[in-house]
């Protein structure tokens, strides 16, 4: 919730392409949309936190504009590894050891996106303690609000459900 307020965001769903400026004029972070052919198929994004730089191909962000749930999620993902300081070049290079490391820095991107699209608060005071609810709500994929869902359930985060 801190970070949505930061981002001038509600609390309700919110659509990624107004933020862009935003996020260049206040925080210094360069979004830049590339032609298709500059990035690999099978990469939606990509990012250099110690660079504040993220790189959309053009296909990607067409989704985003549209609204497309796992384009937004992954843009949110990616934003995560920006402002949670990853060091991705770092571990790119590390060793097996390291491995480990670099699947945390994962997980803690997906973990920031998944509670800047899907707050807690909203989730309790709104009672989406549905998937599909949810999933409509934030415009978040069934997939991604099951999993909120479950994650939630476990830590007894939700409140009045039943
Ligand atoms: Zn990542």
């Amino acid at each position: 919730m801190q970070a949505r307020h930061t981002l001038g965001l509600g609390p309700d769903r919110f659509q990624v392409a107004p933020l862009l400026d935003l996020l260049t004029v206040n925080f210094g972070i360069d979004v830049d949309i590339v032609e298709d052919h500059e990035m690999s198929a099978h990469i939606e994004a990509e990012c250099f936190p110690s660079q504040l730089i993220m790189r959309i191909p053009e296909r990607t962000w067409e989704l985003i504009e549209q609204g497309d749930s796992r384009a937004r999620f992954t843009f949110m993902h990616e934003l995560g590894h920006l402002i949670l300081q990853h060091d991705l070049s770092l571990h790119r290079e590390s060793g097996r050891y390291e491995h480990k490391c670099y699947e945390d820095s994962e997980w803690q991107a997906d973990q920031f996106a998944a509670e800047i699209l899907m707050p807690v608060s909203v989730i309790n005071n709104r009672k989406l303690f549905d998937a599909y609810d949810l999933a409509e709500f934030f415009d978040v994929s069934l997939q991604a609000a099951s999993i909120r869902l479950q994650q939630l359930t476990k830590r007894n985060e939700l409140q009045g459900e039943k």
